[in-house]
This record gives C-alpha cells, sequence and structure tokens, in this order.
C-alpha cells in the first residue's frame, strides 16, 4: 500500500493523476484559485539535465501539464548559483544563462508560458491556460559586488533574491555556516536591501542566518518574503527553518512566509539528520587537509557523502507534515502571512509521499478543506498573500 494517511485523502490521490473521474472540490478550487509557488529548481535542472518543459518531462517536477493538472498559475523559476560557482567567478554568467533558459521556455511554447513581471499582468497572460513564470533569484552572489547589477537584474525579470545561500556570501551570513563572518548582513548587504527596495525586487529571507534575518528588517522599507522556508517550531536547531520570533517579524511588517515542502523542512528526523551531515562535513574536510598538509593521503569527499547517505536514510514522510506546518503558521503568525514555495526539483525527490510535484496542489487543498479550512482562506495560502507582498513592494518601489 503506496498511501497510508487515514484522512480519507487516499481516494482523491489515487485518482487525481487521470482526472478521470469528476473533478472533486479541492480540484475545482485548486483550477479556480491564484496557485503561486515561490520555489521551483526547474531552471538550474534544465542546465544540468535538458527537457522539453513544455511537454510531459517524466523526470522532472515541474512540466506543462502537470502544472496545469495542479491549477499552477505563476511558477517562481528559480535562478540559483551555489557558493562553488561563485568562488569560480561564474555566478553572474550561470544566472544570465538560466535566465536564458526561462525565456526558451516561453519563447518555444508562447502559447503555454509567459513570463511575469508585475502582478498587474497575471490575469491577461494566464489567459488561454498559459502558466507564468516569475523569476527569484536564490543567491545573491551573481550581482558581486556591482550595485548596478540589482537593476540590471530587475530589467531582465527577477522579482526576489534570496541574499546568500549556503554559504556566507558578499552579502549575508547564511544559516547553514557553522562559522558566521558578519554577525548578519554586510554592510554591502545593507545597501543591497534598499537598492532592492528603490527598484522593485522582493528580499527573501530564505537561507539566511537569523541575525541577517533580524538586519533585513530592520533595513528594509517594504514587507519582505520567506520564499521556501518551513516552520522551525518542528526541527528544533536547524537554523534554515524560521523561528516563531522571526516568523512574526516578518508577518509585522506585512511580509509572508511561503512554507516549504522537502521532508528535510518538514521532518524532525531529516533536519537533525542533515545538521549532523554539516557537522561531519566541516571534521571531514578539516581531517583531510590536516592530511594533506602533513603530506598523507586524504579521502575522496564523494566516498564521505556516500557512506553518511547509506548510514542516514531520508525518511518517508506523508502530506500531514505539510499541513502540520500550514497549521502551526497559520495559528503563531495568521492566515494573511502564510504561503507556500514548494522546492520542486530542488530536493532529490525528497518530498512528502503525496506532494511529489506541481500536479499535487489538489492534494493539499484536500488536506486543507478536511481540516476546516474555509476557501476564502485556502486562496490566500496558495497564493493571495504572496501577491499581496509582491503588489506592495512594486507600489513602494513607483513612487
Ligand atoms: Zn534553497
Amino acid at each position: 500500500m503506496r498511501f497510508s494517511i487515514a484522512t480519507g485523502l487516499s481516494l482523491l490521490i489515487a485518482t487525481s493523476p487521470s482526472f478521470a473521474a469528476a473533478p472533486t472540490a479541492a480540484q475545482k478550487l485548486a483550477q479556480d484559485a491564484t496557485i503561486v509557488d515561490t520555489h521551483i529548481d526547474a531552471p538550474s535542472e534544465l542546465l544540468k539535465h535538458w527537457d522539453d518543459l513544455g511537454v510531459a518531462a517524466p523526470g522532472k517536477e515541474f512540466d506543462y501539464p502537470k502544472a496545469r493538472q495542479g491549477g499552477l498559475d505563476v511558477a517562481f523559476m528559480s535562478i540559483y548559483t551555489s557558493p562553488e560557482e561563485d568562488a569560480e567567478g561564474k555566478a553572474w554568467q550561470i544566472a544570465n544563462t538560466q535566465i536564458d533558459a526561462v525565456e526558451a521556455m516561453v519563447g518555444r511554447h508562447p502559447d503555454k508560458f509567459a513570463v511575469l513581471r508585475s502582478p498587474g499582468d497575471l490575469e491577461r497572460l494566464r489567459a488561454g491556460g498559459r502558466v507564468t513564470l516569475a523569476l527569484g533569484m536564490e543567491n545573491g552572489a551573481p550581482i558581486g559586488d556591482d550595485l548596478a547589477k540589482i537593476a540590471q537584474f530587475h530589467a531582465r525579470g527577477v522579482r526576489y533574491i534570496t541574499l546568500a545561500h549556503s554559504a556566507n556570501n558578499r552579502i549575508s551570513d547564511s544559516s547553514y555556516t557553522v562559522q558566521k563572518q558578519w554577525g548578519g548582513l554586510s554592510p554591502f548587504g545593507e545597501k543591497v536591501v534598499a537598492e532592492m527596495n528603490r527598484v522593485g525586487i522582493m528580499v527573501d529571507v530564505s537561507h539566511l542566518s537569523d541575525d541577517a534575518v533580524r538586519d533585513v528588517l530592520r533595513v528594509t522599507d517594504v514587507p519582505v518574503i520567506a520564499s521556501h522556508s518551513s516552520m522551525r517550531h518542528f526541527t528544533p536547531g536547524f537554523e534554515r527553518n524560521i523561528s516563531d520570533e522571526l516568523a512574526r517579524a516578518v508577518a509585522a511588517e506585512g511580509g509572508v512566509v511561503q512554507l516549504a515542502f522537502g521532508t528535510a523542512f518538514v521532518s524532525p528526523k531529516a533536519a537533525a539528520d542533515l545538521q549532523a551531515f554539516f557537522a561531519a562535513e566541516a571534521d571531514f574536510d578539516r581531517a583531510n587537509a590536516a592530511a594533506a598538509a602533513a603530506g598523507q593521503p586524504t579521502r575522496s569527499k564523494d566516498d564521505f557523502e556516500k557512506e553518511w547517505k547509506t548510514a542516514h536514510p531520508v525518511p518517508v514522510v506523508h502530506i500531514d507534515a505539510v499541513l502540520d506546518q500550514i497549521d502551526y503558521g497559520v495559528k503563531t503568525i495568521g492566515i494573511d502571512h502564510v504561503g507556500m514555495g514548494s522546492d520542486f526539483d530542488g530536493v532529490s525527490g525528497n518530498l512528502p509521499v503525496e506532494l511529489h510535484s506541481v500536479a499535487d496542489y489538489p492534494n493539499l487543498v484536500a488536506g486543507l478543506q478536511a481540516r476546516g479550512y474555509k476557501d476564502a482562506d485556502i486562496r490566500k495560502i496558495l497564493g493571495g498573500n504572496l501577491l499581496r507582498v509582491w503588489n506592495a513592494v512594486e507600489a513602494a518601489a513607483a513612487h
């Protein structure tokens, strides 16, 4: 038995992939509501392994047919560069190449996709069944040390920037690092936030250290987002998820926390394993560096990672873990401040069984309905809240 949850979802899940039966209330609401997912890693995946995402791409969690089936309207394409690519001086090049890849999707299928640059264009662009593609840049590394690049990326369509990724960078400290560099934002990072406010790019605090989130909230004049973070309440000590205190602070400024679906974000065991991995990796790197300095043989990092994965299998999680996150988020920061940023195509398929691709938002809607959420509140979570913040950031920039 693949599905073992007892919430009455199993019938829906069994029938949803084919849409064979009459649409359920959840499917109808998913189709009718504006669904905004703020984190889908399709562009970097395309560069690694190209597919035509305008037709069914079985190996991918985002493609046009799945997006239509799930009722997705605004897919934030993650323009992601790694700290390693930054160190090699390639971040700007790779970010622009990924934006080109998104534009190529639209060029190939103008009837199916459009780049969304303003929430005001959404109704016009989605007419006829288009899925709109917005751009979110994950890691501010492509800016380099040049504030002018922020306006350049805005001109290319970037509408949020996650200031850092898994390492400290020129802008900010990262949640993942053991050793922080700045104690929050760097002095340059404060200028970056102000410039993003000025040109109308949402500031994304996901991936940042707690001190950096506090600094962002001190500097910004407009609401901010966490594009793909879950509630740390369920994963104690996992700084990558947002604390109650900081989630409340984001909400108090009018912002929104877009909850992520990945197993490591919603499963306490997986989150603890990931933290233990970072510590073990730091030990491994130190030991290897010492061995190299002493002229002794070093160990292969690939082998180390393989052994780790074998010893720490990823737990199976179900949709209830995400629904619990939403319940807790709504209870803690309010219905107007919770949304979703799945991280589809970004977590190696480590996702809840019933939330495995952009076709599966109706399962989430069904789960929320089963927990007693009103349709109007579900619409806020699905996308209304995020669009409110985007509109506010755009309006403030226009002044
Ligand atoms: Zn991420």
